[in-house]
């Protein structure tokens, strides 16, 4: 007796890049068969007419503030992501984290997670907790001896690996990611670097990026090149990773589908000089917290509020439509979120990436295939992560983690102005066999649980100098 059988849908097959239409009988978190006719299940989920997806992995994206509370648990994008299909999430990115590691693998661990949570270790969190205020100036070797206590440490926790925001903290050199991953290089480990800096300068961030890889023969995922070069260099800049791929690196990158970035005001990215850089002026920028939530800013207002409140996380619509419909279709290229929110607010891709790419990109504009936009957002990051054993395919023995979607009304509804807004045309999303959401309801937020990375050890026994 399965726990659930899913009927008359259909599942991707990403060997023959065909659509199948085949039962599947869960038990026990897994999928146990697939087929027709299968045995008796207590319960029954018809998917008559709709696709069946094993559940988005979200390789880049930015975990919620937790804290340690008795009344309540206080997910908040996590919540966001299991509504759109996404089941797995790796947060950690671009060099940041909002907490610290052993907190944040103990909490989800011991009260689950709306979705499943892997972590990257932030070199800027880093830079943060040992200390160094000006992110203008490179770390000295103490400091870089203090980081690599902490990053031995987090991995020992089972993060994922090292990110890099490189943007953010402009003194940082190469010469500085050197050597805090030199101790590290043996271990299966996966860098994630947030570009230094944009538009124009996107070809040769792009190049440092895979020069880091290539120094520490270390595989380098390159975050949402989206918001690195859609201002007319995107076509360049995939040409550049494929050539670095040819060359025998292991470099992947992810996108977003939107023409607008999202960051924090007082952060480096607004610094001198930006709005020249993008040819463009304040007014593209959007204010989404309280209390100018909604208001586009005029060089007056960016100014005051950028002091007054660096910590607002606005909107930035700096980016080429055609430039991301490049990147979305490109193959090779993973669809990711990077959203951030705080107390719900911030940038629709927190709540809408998934089914804006199956919505808007595959069935309005035809930039891509059904199959082909599953794979990035399902094999392919988990692939990458290496989870792929577990997760990304419906076979056999794979976790039950899964999306039941309709692909003529799937759509993203989230928008600047309200930007957690549920997407339509996800029926079901299940986690480890169990339903965590029913249409546009969160049933459940503690299916998730946090999946450590386990390292091979070959630094114990090759001791760094
Ligand atoms: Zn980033």
């Amino acid at each position: 007796m399965y726990d659930i059988k899913i009927i008359n849908g259909q599942i991707p097959d990403f060997s023959t890049g065909k659509l199948l239409e085949q039962d599947i009988g869960i038990g026990d978190g897994k999928i146990l068969d697939l087929g027709k006719n299968l045995g008796e299940a207590k319960k029954i989920l018809n998917a008559q007419g709709k696709v069946i997806s094993p559940g988005f992995v979200d390789i880049h994206m930015h975990e919620e503030f937790l804290q340690e509370a008795s009344d309540k648990i206080h997910y908040d994008i996590s919540k966001h992501m299991a509504l759109m299909g996404v089941t797995t999430a790796l947060a950690g990115n671009c060099g940041n984290n909002r907490m610290d590691m052993s907190f944040f693998s103990q909490y989800i661990t011991k009260y689950g997670a709306p979705v499943n949570y892997l972590s990257f270790i932030g070199h800027n969190y880093l830079r943060d907790r040992v200390g160094i205020e000006d992110r203008y100036r490179e770390a000295t070797e103490e400091e870089i001896d203090q980081m690599k206590d902490l990053l031995q440490k987090a991995f020992d926790l089972g993060v994922v690996g090292i990110s890099f925001g490189l943007e953010y903290s402009p003194g940082v050199s190469i010469r500085e990611v050197e050597k805090l991953i030199e101790p590290f290089k043996n271990l299966d480990i996966l860098l994630a670097a947030h570009y230094r800096k944009d538009a124009k300068y996107a070809l040769e961030a792009v190049e440092e990026m895979i020069e880091i890889s290539r120094r520490s023969g270390l595989p380098m995922q390159i975050s949402h090149i989206s918001s690195c070069a859609a201002f007319g260099m995107m076509d360049e800049a995939l040409a550049m990773i494929e050539k670095a791929r040819e060359e025998g690196l292991d470099i992947t990158v992810d996108t977003y589908p939107y023409n607008a970035f999202s960051t924090f005001l007082g952060s480096a990215v607004f610094d001198e000089g930006c709005f020249e850089l993008w040819g463009k002026g304040p007014e593209i920028i959007l204010l989404t917290e309280a209390p100018y939530r909604g208001q586009y800013c005029d060089m007056e207002l960016f100014k005051k509020v950028r002091k007054e409140r660096p910590e607002m996380l606005v909107a930035a619509f700096a980016m080429d439509e055609e430039d991301i419909d490049l990147s979305v279709k490109s193959p090779g290229v993973m669809i990711a979120s990077d959203g951030l929110l705080r107390e719900g607010q911030g940038h629709p891709r927190a709540a809408g990436t998934f089914p804006r790419i199956l919505g808007k990109y595959v069935r309005e504009k035809g930039s891509l295939t059904l199959m082909d936009a599953l794979y990035k957002m399902t094999l392919l990051p988990a692939s990458r992560i290496g989870l792929d054993n577990q997760k990304g395919k419906i076979e056999a023995g794979y976790d039950a983690d899964l999306v039941i979607f309709d692909p003529e009304t799937i759509m993203d509804r989230a928008t600047f102005e309200e930007p957690t807004l549920p997407p339509t045309g996800i029926d079901y999303v299940l986690i480890r066999g169990e339903i965590a959401v029913k249409g546009q309801q969160l049933l459940r937020e503690n299916l998730g649980t946090f999946l450590p990375k386990v390292h091979n050890s070959s630094l114990s026994e090759s001791k760094p100098q």
